[in-house]
Order: structure tokens, then sequence, then C-alpha cells
């Protein structure tokens, strides 16, 4: 017996595979068609930036700059941060390639993320979002467009039932302030009844106690001052267009008017796709608009409007997907006959047909084992007179049968 200790994975990571990870592809690849359909560009992104990039437009107060993210000095002593989030690092990559020349930009990508959170079912500390942007876009269709997206993707996911939206406007940056104020003025009244987190957020970031999950919060958010209170008349205006085009596009929302998210960055509309299928970890794709970001990372004013959605909780509500069942199965009976069924493989995959062979183990077997897997068709290889002789042994009455056989007149 071997006296190394084999590492263990790290807490919060996870290894997919099998029927998990075809659901996880199958989301990635719905949402690259999906994309290509409303014309968002593909981007790739480093997975660590400067720690600046996620301090400065996050916001110090917010949970995720202050407790969760990875940092660490690299070998120079920079400061580097593996990304919690997308946005942030495309708002940077936007300044600095000058990616202005072409806003407004609509782009898309998707990839790991990293939060030190506390691992349970559906958070994890390695995680994976799916991520749209619209950098350079003042007009509420911006918004819409990506609602309506986030909307097609659900349906195309075929998970649609059971997910609502949940939209809300924060207003502008006057509205927010006034709302922010009131908002300081009455937790202020109930601070001693208010959990302790929520009594550190009271003066710095009191929207944060809206989206406090704590029960001992849960009175005093509910009877909170309401953003309609305090909207400017064009804050009104604007989330009304974005509602109206909702509408028109057919897409179903529910106004939910505590909802703020958990980014300082955000402006105007804010939402979430929120289900009851997945326990307290409910909300699978999230977002707005955050026309103040750009600025605090150094740049010029610049709207911009985006959202994102973890791709592990999208992959739990698809559910197992079955891997595919090859089209084609080969048993070799015969290891004399390996080259020609080398040729047969190779020709086959060429033709389009997928096709797995069984080559291993005792030669009186394998036939057995290539039926156990299931396909449609079915080809022994054996050797007959000293020369390779090829049987299909079961095809299915269909066009992909009369393609095989076929292919099979042609490969002989
Ligand atoms: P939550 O309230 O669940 O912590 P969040 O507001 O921190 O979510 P966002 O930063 O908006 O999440 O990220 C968008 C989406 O990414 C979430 O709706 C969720 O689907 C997913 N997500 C966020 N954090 C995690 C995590 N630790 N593990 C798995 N998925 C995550
Ligand atoms: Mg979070």
């Amino acid at each position: 017996m071997s006296s190394i200790q084999t590492p263990q994975a790290i807490r919060g990571t996870q290894d997919i595979f099998g029927a998990e990870a075809e659901a996880f592809g199958f989301v990635v690849e719905t949402f690259e068609r999906v994309r290509r359909l409303y014309r968002f560009r593909r981007a790739e992104m480093p997975v660590f930036e400067k720690t600046a990039v996620f301090s400065r437009s996050l916001g110090e107060t917010t949970d995720v700059v202050s407790k969760e993210m990875y940092s660490f000095e690299d070998r120079g002593g920079e400061s580097l941060t593996l990304r919690p989030e997308f946005t942030a690092g495309l708002a940077r990559a936007y300044l600095t390639n000058g990616w202005q020349q072409y806003a407004p930009l609509k782009l898309a990508t998707h990839g790991p993320l990293f939060r030190y959170e506390r691992p349970q079912k559906g958070r994890y500390r390695q995680f994976h979002q799916i991520d749209a942007e619209v950098i350079g876009a003042a007009e509420p269709q911006a918004d819409v467009e990506l609602l309506v997206m986030a909307d097609q993707l659900l349906h195309e996911l075929g998970i649609a039932d059971g997910v609502t939206l949940q939209l809300n406007t924060l207003g502008d940056a006057p509205s927010r302030e006034a709302w922010r104020l009131a908002l300081i003025a009455y937790f202020r009244d109930h601070a001693a009844e208010l959990s302790e987190d929520s009594q550190e957020r009271l003066e710095k970031n009191p929207l944060r106690i809206l989206d406090s999950k704590d029960p001992r919060d849960k009175p005093f958010t509910a009877a909170a001052p309401r953003i309609d209170d305090f909207l400017s008349a064009e804050a009104q205006d604007f989330f009304g267009k974005v509602t109206s085009g909702l509408d028109a596009a057919g897409v179903a929302w529910t106004r939910a008017p505590a909802l703020v998210r958990g980014l300082d960055y955000y402006r105007h509309t804010a939402f979430e796709f929120v289900t009851d299928r997945l326990g307290a970890q409910g909300t699978v794709l999230g977002g707005g608009r955050y026309d103040g970001l750009i600025e605090a990372l150094g740049g010029p004013p610049t709207p911009a409007v985006g959202w994102a959605a973890g791709i592990e909780r999208l992959a739990m509500l698809v559910g197992e997907k079955g891997e595919a069942k090859p089209d084609v199965v080969v048993a070799l009976e015969d290891d004399t006959a390996h080259a020609y069924s080398m040729r047969l493989m190779a020709d086959l995959r060429r033709a389009g047909f997928s096709a797995e062979l069984i080559a291993s183990g005792s030669p009186r077997k394998r036939f057995d084992k290539a039926v156990k897997i299931g396909a449609d068709s079915l080809i022994a290889i054996g050797i007959d007179g000293g020369t390779p002789q090829l049987r299909l042994r079961s095809t299915p009455v269909s066009q992909r049968g009369e393609e095989l056989e076929q292919f099979l007149v042609s490969f002989r």
C-alpha cells in the first residue's frame, strides 16, 4: 500500500462530471446560441486582475469586497484578486483597450469566478457564470433587450416555468440619494432591534439592509420607505419605458420594490430571476444598470447595463442530462482486423456519425459489451478467410439508418 496521501480538492470547488457536466455544457451552448441571436460579441477575460479593479468598482462596504475576495500578493509584491464577478473586469478592459470606439458595445462571456463563501448547495467558492453586458448605452431599450434575452435563454433551457422576473428601479443619483437618507432615518429608529450586520450597514449602506436574509430584519424591511416616493420624473419615465418595452415583447415581470442588488454601482433598473425550486439559493440570474461604475474606475461617464447568471444553479434546474448514446458501436471481435477497424472508425466520424469502438478485454465478450451501450446501430468486425469482415448487426429503420447503410456501401 502506498504511504502517499492523496491531496483533497479545495473546499467549495466541484469536480463536475457525467450527467451534471452535460447539463453544464447545455447551459453554455444554449447561451452561446442565444447571444448570437441578440448579436452580443464574445470576450475572453483574465481570471485575475489588480485588486483595485474590484475594490473601487464594487464598493468597499459590499460583502464581496469586504469578506469574499480571494486576494494575494504575487511574487512582484502586487495585490491581485481572482475575479469575483465579470462586470468590473469588462469595464476595465473597455477603458484600457479603447473599446469606446465600439459603443454601444454588447459583450458576452462565461467562465469561473471565485468568492470566499460558506459552501452549500448552489453556493461554491469556485463557481461559473454566463454574463451579458451593454456598455455605452443610456437608453432603456438596452435594459429591455438584455431582459428579453435572459427570458428567451430560460425558455430555451426549458426552465422558465416557476422562474419569475422581479424588477425594480433604484432611480437616478438624486432619487437614490433621497431614498438612502430616508432609509437611514427610518432604520435609525429601529436600530436596536436590527441584526448586528444591519446595524453596521445602517450608516454606510442602508439599501443593503433591504437585502438582508436575517429574520430579525424582515419586519422592518417590509415597512421601510419605498423608492417610488423619491423617484424623479426622469427616473419614472425611464422605468416606464423599461416596463412598457417588456410588456410589448411579451416578457412577464413582477414589481419588487425592496429589491436592491449586492453591489453599490447600480442605478435605475435592478432585477433578479428567482425560483423557489433551489431552496435558499433561489436567485438564478441578476443584474441591472450600472451607470456609475466606469467613472469609479477612472473613465468618463459611461452608461451601462448587464446581467450574470450562475451556471451551476441553471444546470441544477435543467436537471441531469443523459449522456447522448453514440450513433454506432463497433465491436472488434478479432484483433488481426485492428487496422481495418481504425480505418472504419476514422471514416465513420469523418462522415458525421458519433461512434464508439469496443476493442479491449476478451474478444468473445466485446459484442455483448457493445450491445449494452444501447446504440441504434451495431457493427461487428471479424476475420473470414484471412480478410476483415464487417457485419451490420442492427440498424434503425430511419433516415439515419439508411445513411449508415449508404456509408457502408461506399466504405467497403
Ligand atoms: P446571492 O444573493 O445568492 O449571494 P449574489 O447577489 O451574490 O447572489 P451576483 O453577484 O448577482 O450574486 O451573481 C449572479 C449570479 O451568480 C447569482 O444569481 C447566482 O446564480 C450566481 N452566484 C453568485 N454567487 C455564487 C456562488 N458562490 N456559487 C454559485 N453561484 C453563485
Ligand atoms: Mg452573494
